[in-house]
């Protein structure tokens, strides 16, 4: 490292690489960020921008959700970028008396380490959210719940970050690592070779594929998503939902086969809804299939049965980058110096990326952190025979 301050390498343009990069241009760390397309070209531009709180299961995942939660209000006032940012509070449908009993257990887990978390029946559910069937059965509500534009998020990020000095490289593909001795110490692309006192892989679902680079092999998978969007409509709804079937969806693949596919509702400022989503292991292919947007028109018209009337207009597909525990990967890799992973962050990536910029940052000049990162440690993953590389 030059000095106390590491000059930073980071490769990923979405929301979690141009977070990083953000965090540490205000704390004056020289910074170059490598693109292989252009920003918010992965996931962070082909998603929804909901920010959940009941989604995330009670322990570290919820606290560090919560601590992002904080920091949206500030980052609205101080990023160049509108973040449409709206605290709407939001609903999880419930269809199913299995579901209820299910949600009631959840809502008692979250409420007992203080989220403000209620189970409304049916007739409060609707007094609420009057678009709802009167078929489903309740939802699980929380104030805290909201929702924010991905793309002008990551691009608010990126500007912020580059006004600040970042350098920011797009249509620059990494193709290798350089290393000398057990140290990564830059990156081969396209354009050349450049160089950092540290490495950090920011790609999303594409980062095991940098990290089999320095021979390690880490699970992180692409989860395909599927999303449909309508022609702006009056507005609709009034809260962001998901229904309890996205929740088993998102934490357990087995459950999502037999509960069927999750959905997710929310009205953008602009009228539009996103009506999401599908979660397919189909490895990069991000085509939309008519299977896809015949499931989501389906579920979410089943719920809001307004949606039956309003146009669609497009469709496209994005790949959350899951891993086995639900956990992103955050933080050094034993035995290979110079190298962070910071990607892994499945279906919560918009939401955990103030925390996750802010803590990795922190890691990165050693900088004293307000959580353990034990457990999003990449070691957690690697074989008693990975560790040492060059
Ligand atoms: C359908 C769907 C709905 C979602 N809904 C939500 C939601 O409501 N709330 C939420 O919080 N999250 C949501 N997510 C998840 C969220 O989109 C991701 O967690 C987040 O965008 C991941 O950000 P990232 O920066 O890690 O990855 P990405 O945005 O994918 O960025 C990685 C970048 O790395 C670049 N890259 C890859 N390989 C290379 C290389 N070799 N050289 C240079 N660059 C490279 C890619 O081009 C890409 O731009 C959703 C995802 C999907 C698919």
């Amino acid at each position: 490292m030059t000095g106390s301050r590491p000059e930073v390498l980071i490769i990923g343009g979405g929301v979690i690489g141009t977070s990083i990069a953000f965090h540490l241009a205000r704390q004056s760390v020289r910074v170059t960020l490598v693109e292989e397309k252009d920003l918010a070209s992965g996931s962070s531009g082909a998603c929804d921008g909901l920010i959940f709180m009941q989604s995330k299961k009670p322990g570290i995942h919820l606290e560090m959700a919560l601590k992002s939660l904080e920091r949206f209000q500030e980052l609205s006032r101080i990023l160049p970028v509108p973040l449409e940012f709206r605290q709407t509070g939001g609903m999880v449908v419930i269809e199913t008396e299995e579901e209820y009993r299910a949600m009631e257990a959840y809502a008692r887990d979250q409420r007992s380490i203080g989220l403000d978390v209620s189970i409304l029946d049916r007739d409060q559910a609707i007094q609420k959210e009057p678009g709802l069937s009167p078929d489903i059965l309740g939802a699980a509500w929380s104030p805290l719940d909201g929702q924010v534009n991905p793309m002008g998020l990551t691009l608010g990020f990126a500007l912020a970050a580059k006004k600040a000095g970042v350098r920011i490289l797009s249509r620059t593909r990494v193709l290798d690592l350089v290393f000398q001795n057990n140290r990564v110490i830059g990156v081969e692309t396209g354009r050349g070779r450049f160089f950092g006192d540290v490495v950090v892989n920011a790609c999303g679902a594409g980062s095991a594929g940098i990290a089999a680079m320095a021979g390690l092999s880490l699970p992180v998978k692409p989860r395909k998503g599927q999303i449909v969007v309508t022609r702006a409509a009056r507005p609709m709804i009034s809260h962001c939902m998901i229904s309890a079937k996205y929740i088993a969806a998102k934490y357990n693949p087995d459950l999502a086969r037999e509960a069927g596919e999750g959905l997710s509702i929310e009205q953008t400022e602009n009228g539009n809804l996103l009506l999401g989503s599908t979660r397919e292991f189909a490895g990069f292919d991000t085509r939309n299939t008519l299977e896809g947007i015949r499931t989501i028109l389906q579920n979410t018209s089943r719920v809001v049965p307004g949606i039956q009337n309003l146009e669609m207009i497009r469709s496209f597909a994005g790949l959350r980058p899951w891993t086995p525990d639900g956990l992103p990967l955050l933080g050094p890799v034993r035995g290979l110096e110079g190298f962070f992973m910071a990607a892994g962050h499945e279906g919560d990536g918009i939401a955990l990326s103030p925390v996750t910029g802010n803590l990795v940052s922190k890691m990165i000049l050693e900088h004293p952190l307000e959580f353990s990162m034990e457990p999003f440690s990449p070691d957690r993953f690697l074989d008693s025979k990975e560790g040492s590389h060059g």
